[in-house]
């Protein structure tokens, strides 16, 4: 037998509840009973957005609530400014481009954050700039962008904010609200401790003329007819049924802690990573700008990266994630995000100890797992 233990930036794990939740027969969409469900899952996600707007819920993964949200701004020919500093700010330009829009791109060095100076300069040089789309955790390098600056810099122009906030939301703090982002986009499978399949937007008032406006092709991706299911409690096609259920498991679970407590706790989190990170002798690849969600760190010289997550995985059941794209086999990511909790943490910082030891990676044993021990233990 082996135990498994998922550290890795989504999936995340899943409590109990939104397992057997997921057990349950199933039950019919258009009735009583479920517009119950899809009621309370409209209202938890509104706490969780920190919005007052509706939230639609899409049968798909973060990146169809990414493209949902590029066709119904943006119709082919206009300009987007993409802030780009890692995989998913990537994707971001490639979804655009996809669709024919014009890409302007505010590059960033991966492992560092935007400065939302930057992002106010792109949008008074070119007043054609329609929707600024950005990243609340790049997940590829584990950083966390200003989207409060970048709120307030997008806010006094005629632009709209869209914010991935796939990675990061029910994580670390963001005020859909009122930190001005008119498009706010997620999936199920990170911080909302469920399994892949859902994902969620919401818009402004201000973006949702853009959707009325919009000339991009669009079917199942179209919020107007979100809308109108929405306003009836409905949804327009057949839901993620299960999903939607197990959803509300974990909002519960996530009202009954709060929002504030939930931070804190991620918080803690990152810091014992960090804290081990530092003990171990090891060097943190976004030290200016590290997240609370996820945490990358540089591979040391001389050990293989790919060979240290694989045999974490595979052989002691701890799976962490290594590097993407560039950074292949040069990182590993360590996420604390959703129901991750501090013994999770000590479990997979002793592994990756274990590892890197039998790897011959010269350090103390133990100093990791001490660091972050003592990060815990300030209570
Ligand atoms: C996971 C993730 C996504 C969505 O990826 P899917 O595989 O489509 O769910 C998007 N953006 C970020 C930052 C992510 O971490």
């Amino acid at each position: 037998m082996r135990k498994n233990y998922l550290l890795t930036p989504g999936p995340t794990p899943l409590p109990p509840e939104v397992c057997s939740a997921q057990a349950r027969p199933i039950i019919h969409h258009r009735t009583p009973q479920f517009q119950a469900e899809l009621k309370e899952a409209f209202a938890g996600l509104k706490y969780i957005f920190q919005t007052e707007r509706d939230v639609f819920i899409l049968s798909s993964s973060g990146t169809g609530a990414m493209e949902t949200a590029v066709v119904n701004l943006l119709s082919p020919g206009e300009t987007a400014l993409v802030i780009e500093g890692g995989k998913f700010g990537q994707r971001w330009s490639e979804i655009c481009r996809a669709h024919g829009i014009s890409v302007k791109t505010l590059e960033v060095e991966w492992g560092k954050a935007a400065d939302p100076k930057a992002v106010a300069a792109a949008l008074k040089a070119d007043l054609s700039i329609k929707a600024v789309f950005a990243t609340l955790c790049e997940t590829s390098t584990g950083v966390t962008f200003d989207i409060r600056g970048f709120g307030e810099a997008v806010s006094a122009s005629p632009a709209v904010l869209a914010v991935d906030a796939v990675s990061g939301l029910g994580a670390i703090e963001l005020k859909t609200d009122e930190w001005g982002v008119d498009v706010c986009v997620s999936g199920s499978q990170k911080g909302l401790m469920l399994p892949p399949g859902l994902g969620f937007i919401s818009v402004s008032a201000k973006a949702w003329k853009m959707v009325e406006a919009s000339k991009s092709s669009r079917y199942y991706w179209d919020l107007r007819r979100a809308k109108k299911a929405i306003d009836k409690t409905d949804t327009a096609f057949t839901p993620a049924i299960s999903l939607v259920i197990a959803l509300n498991e974990s909002l519960r679970m996530m009202k009954e802690d709060g929002l504030e407590k939930i931070f804190a706790r991620h918080h803690r989190m990152g810091e014992a990573v960090r804290a081990a990170v530092k003990a171990l002798g090891l060097s943190l690849f976004a030290p200016s700008a590290a997240s609370d969600v996820v945490t990358s760190i540089y591979v040391p010289s001389g050990i293989d990266g790919e060979k240290l997550v694989k045999t974490m995985r595979d052989i002691y059941g701890v799976t962490i994630a290594g590097g993407q794209d560039e950074m292949k086999g040069k990182l590993i990511r360590i996420a604390h995000m959703g129901y991750i909790e501090e013994f999770d943490i000590i479990v997979g910082i002793s592994c990756l100890e274990k590892v890197l030891s039998k790897m011959g990676y010269k350090f103390i044993l133990g100093s990791g797992v001490k660091a972050a021990q003592e990060v815990f233990l300030q209570d």
